[in-house]
């Protein structure tokens, strides 16, 4: 009979390489040469960011596909195969998770998704869930805790606000950290790609879609659509040789992970929260770049961190002062030896702006410039027009702030999270809602192009490899 068939799949990479999207891939090229029909793109789910054991971007992939129920068994020995082939299971790290389900996802897996953005998931308590669910299949080598992200991303079911990414891979083997893509044709291609965004950080003059690790991610664009990421794709020079590529449907940018709003009492370390307090204590310097002030939350007061690598969003965080009241998105820090239990700022929203009042000198009846003191135990005057005043009067006025109410600040592009939703995409949520999109569609036609798209710019590549062999 034909079925629909869930695979998730997490934890097969290390810091010294591999990746999971990687892995999907090649999944995805295993499913491609067998007779069944997938019914989306792979989606890329991200989950909660400050989970410690994560590699770098707590991502899983799920895929979906309708196939002949006569067939699965072989196709799940395939996948496993792959992952048991693939994943870099040496490492100490390394703790694969695989699920295939059937039919429809299952609601515990969805309410997992939910929690598994913002919390931190006991293994045991998948254990259970999967021992509940006997219809599916389950693999791993180790403890099995990408069983956790694994089931997760088969829950994500992206049905509201969601984002593409296209990826371009590299050979795994190529560990160097400088992928060779040309920065004018990633800021030209920016400008022409309105429905990309991240590409380029204008403040720090970065390249944005390039990672800098050991991994086979040569470059990862992401925006609205499909066509948007593979256009961008299309228009960038890259010097250096493809091994393949993908799109991926996933939550990146879409702020999932503060699904609710959290009390000062309530935070756990590695929680995702956002915490709505008032100033008890206004910014101040820390070694090292950071900077830190205090929230009351109910009862309980709250460190909050713009660390060194938020740059400029620090400027913003020293403009608070007592009695402002703030929301505050970020990650929980645990408590060490030095510091308490500290937020790692993401994203701070003003609820409201307590107004100072400043003591100013009155301007000049004449003229209307400024009037200055004219000395000690002397009046005003104005240096435009020499007007003077005997006496030294002050008026009051309301001190001018630089915040507003109703603004996100967020941290910089450099400093971003998979999951922070950048100021730039502000699209109404019913621009994914259309009826029209048929997203099996639209990755049947990626896959048509996907051979084009794999030799973009392979003269300029065989140039480069000609010249690399010779020196
Ligand atoms: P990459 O994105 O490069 O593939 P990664 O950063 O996703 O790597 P992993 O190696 O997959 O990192 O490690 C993350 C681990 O955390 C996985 O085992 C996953 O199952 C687990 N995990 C993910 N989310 C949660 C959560 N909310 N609670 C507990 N464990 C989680």
């Amino acid at each position: 009979m034909l079925q629909t068939w869930h695979v998730g799949i997490d934890d097969t990479d290390s810091q010294s390489g591999m990746c999971t999207t990687f892995l999907g891939t090649i999944i995805v090229d295993f499913l491609l040469k067998h007779s069944l029909e997938f019914l989306d793109f792979p989606k890329l789910i991200r989950l909660n960011p400050n989970i410690p054991y994560k590699t770098r971007g707590n991502g899983a992939v799920a895929i979906t596909f309708m196939a002949y129920e006569e067939i699965i068994d072989s196709l799940w020995k395939g996948i496993v195969g792959l992952v048991k082939e693939n994943a870099d299971i040496n490492d100490p790290h390394t703790d694969p998770g695989l699920i295939l389900i059937k039919g429809e996802i299952p609601s515990a897996f969805q309410e997992l998704y939910w929690e598994a953005l913002y919390q931190v998931i006991p293994l045991n308590f998948v254990k259970q869930l999967l021992k509940k669910h006997t219809s599916e299949k389950h693999f791993y080598v180790k403890e099995g805790r990408g069983l956790i992200g694994a089931a997760a991303a088969i829950g994500a079911i992206l049905s509201q606000d969601y984002t593409y990414e296209f990826i371009a891979y590299r050979n795994p083997e190529e560990k160097k950290s400088e992928r060779l893509i040309d920065p004018i044709s990633v800021i030209n291609a920016d400008k022409k790609t309105l429905l990309t965004f991240n590409n380029y950080d204008y403040e720090h003059k970065q390249v944005m879609i390039s990672p800098h690790g050991p991994d086979p991610v040569f470059c990862g664009i992401r925006g609205e659509t499909s066509s948007a990421v593979i256009r961008m794709w299309e228009l960038i020079d890259i010097l250096e040789p493809i091994q393949t590529t993908m799109v991926f449907r996933t939550n990146q940018h879409t702020q999932v992970h503060f699904p609710k709003k959290f009390l000062g009492h309530e935070l756990k370390p590695y929680l995702s929260v956002k915490v709505r307090g008032i100033v008890a204590k206004k910014p101040y310097n820390y070694p090292g770049g950071h900077v830190i002030f205090t929230i009351k939350s109910g009862n309980v007061s709250i460190d909050c961190a713009a660390y060194e690598p938020t740059k400029r969003f620090r400027k913003i965080i020293r403009e608070l002062i007592e009695g402002d009241e703030v929301l505050v998105f970020g990650g929980v820090r645990p408590a060490s030896s030095k510091n308490p239990v500290t937020i790692n700022i993401e994203e701070v929203q003003i609820i409201k702006l307590i107004s100072i009042q400043e003591k100013v000198t009155p301007k000049c009846p004449i003229c209307g410039a400024s009037l200055t003191s004219a000395g000690r135990n002397q009046g005003l005057k104005c240096k435009k027009c020499s007007f003077t005043s005997p006496k030294k009067k002050y008026i009051c006025q309301q001190k001018s702030r630089k915040l507003r109410t109703g603004v996100r600040y967020v941290i910089p592009v450099c400093a971003q999270r998979h999951l922070t939703k950048p100021v730039t995409r502000n699209l109404p949520l019913q621009f994914h809602l259309s009826p029209e999109i048929d997203f099996k569609y639209a990755f049947y036609d990626f896959l048509k192009k996907r051979t084009i798209l794999n030799n973009h710019d392979i003269n300029r590549r065989e140039t480069y490899t000609y010249m690399k062999n010779k020196k």
